[in-house]
């Protein structure tokens, strides 16, 4: 019987190991799940299958540091956006929202299988969701107790730390006190504190300073979610922001942050019903209408329409996505503006929302691209897609790709190498990922191979479902589940537990 020495081949690529260092032309041999071999020259037969990697990068997996999938894993058929992209594990229970019960939702994900590795954290919101309802009021110490309770048995079922969202009910009701408290059972387990903070725009600096506290005070790691600043008005703060951090983390407090790659935020979707007051689920667009035929509310509907707009920033802040024709998909709106000169920009706006029938819509790019770049040259700063499926965002389908694509290759914010180590073993050292971020013989076989030349995200605010390019063969555990740019139907992936 002839036993080849190796399950998979990685021929011929040049390897960059998730530390940063250069890469360089060597194979990587996998059997059983794990890295073999790294070194140039491997016989092609001494595995029973090879990948081609030449002309490619061939990596670490990505870690999504940052993800929503928990929301919707046991809903409906495995959605694969994220081995299409290259990660090979994704971090959920974000924001305050998690499973409560983190051992029953894994053991169903696990029963389900799973396309790629999967970690949570504790969700406060979950938590306080479960024991006291949405209530604005300090928890009772009786209740605060239980909150504990519940946090604690997350941690022992695997849990890698304590989010929040403090933006979000009924996380908002919390004050810096209670979250101390709950960051306080992590600490000792050695969890860490991840926070959607109190405010990314005109309130950071205090956001910022609460974030501090309660990790400082509890003894944990803090990690913040989806770093920037919001709103032109408050662009400049990312440096002040900065330079905290970077003082806080000189007097010991270790800070890491994640973060996607745009300008637009998740809630950055302006549609009619954000544009029209009153306008939701059940007025509508039959509200709209009726409003629309009486002059005296079709101008007030305007003057609402364009005073939410400036006090944004203006126009030139606001792209379309969705509108009556297709020629002004795709425009920033004071350039569709300057297009119809008889009408003002609420007019144009109230026109557009009546003329498509309640679907005309824009996005906000609230972030600064400068200060985007500011912050992904951090060397604490990791990639995450806050990716939540379903939603109208592109990052959920290509915020690696990007940051390859975009960020390296187009405007060289980053070198090659520390951008696969800020996906890769930046986040698996951060998070407690052992043998994963890395590739070195012994480290468990999660491989990303691309092109360095064509990898790039194609989602877009306008059809931000579309897969990336040059994401040519992923593996998980050792086990292909893109082959080709092609899903292999695979399902290797594991819970990954706190250890
Ligand atoms: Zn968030």
């Amino acid at each position: 019987m002839n036993q080849t020495k190796y399950d998979i081949l990685v021929k011929g690529g040049t390897v960059v190991d998730g530390t940063g260092s250069p890469g360089h032309k060597a194979d990587v041999a996998v059997k059983s799940g794990i890295i073999a071999a790294i070194q140039p020259g491997l016989p092609e037969d001494s595995a029973s299958s090879v990948i081609d990697a030449g002309g490619k990068i061939v990596c670490p997996g990505f870690i999504d540091a940052h993800c929503h999938t928990d929301w919707a894993i046991l809903d409906g058929p495995w959605d694969d956006h994220q081995e299409r992209q290259g990660v090979t594990t994704q971090i959920g229970g974000l924001c305050g929202t998690s499973p409560v019960s983190i051992r029953e939702h894994f053991e169903q994900a696990n029963k389900q299988g799973l396309g790629t590795n999967y970690a949570l954290f504790a969700g406060h919101g979950s938590i306080r969701h479960e024991v006291m309802g949405d209530e604005n009021r300090k928890p009772t110490s009786e209740e605060l107790d239980q909150m504990k309770a519940l946090l604690k048995t997350a941690m022992d079922e695997g849990a890698l730390g304590l989010s929040t969202g403090l933006i979000y009910r009924p996380g908002v009701f919390s004050d810096t006190e209670e979250l101390i408290e709950m960051a306080k059972v992590i600490a000792p387990l050695g969890g860490i504190y991840a926070t959607h903070m109190r405010s990314e725009s005109d309130d950071i600096e205090k956001a910022l300073d609460e974030a501090i506290t309660v990790a400082r005070t509890a003894g944990t790691p803090l990690q913040i979610s989806h770093i920037k600043v919001i709103m032109p008005r408050n662009w400049g703060f990312a440096a002040k922001m900065l330079d905290r951090i970077r003082q806080e983390q000189g007097r010991g407090l270790k800070i890491t942050a994640d973060q996607y790659p745009y300008a637009v935020t998740g809630g950055g979707h302006y549609g009619a019903a954000r544009l029209v007051e009153g306008y939701d689920r059940e007025t509508g667009f039959d509200m709209f209408k009726e409003q629309y035929q009486d002059a005296q509310k079709r101008k007030e509907m305007a003057e609402y329409a364009s005073a939410l707009i400036a006090e944004r920033g203006g126009p030139e802040y606001f792209s379309i996505i969705k509108a009556s024709q297709d020629k002004l998909v795709g425009m920033y709106l004071h350039d569709a503006l300057s297009k119809q000169a008889a009408l003002n920009l609420g007019e144009f706006i109230v026109e557009e929302i009546h003329k498509s029938q309640g679907q005309f819509a824009m996005v906000y790019h609230s972030v600064s691209e400068e200060e985007l770049a500011q912050f992904m040259q951090q060397p604490w700063v990791m990639g995450g897609t806050d990716g939540v499926p379903g939603a109208f965002h592109p990052r959920t389908h290509g915020t690696f790709p990007r940051i390859l694509g975009r960020y390296v290759r187009e405007k060289q914010v980053l070198s090659l190498e520390e951008a696969i180590r800020k996906i890769t073993s930046l986040p698996a050292d951060t998070l407690g990922l052992e043998e994963r971020g890395r590739l070195t013989p012994g480290a468990i076989a999660d491989i990303v191979v691309f092109d360095p030349d064509t990898v790039i995200d194609r989602s877009n605010m306008v059809q931000p479902t579309l897969y990336p390019d040059g994401i040519e063969h992923v593996l998980v555990n050792g086990v292909p589940v893109i082959e080709n740019r092609e899903r292999t139907g695979a399902f290797p992936g594991k819970v990954l537990l706190r250890k």
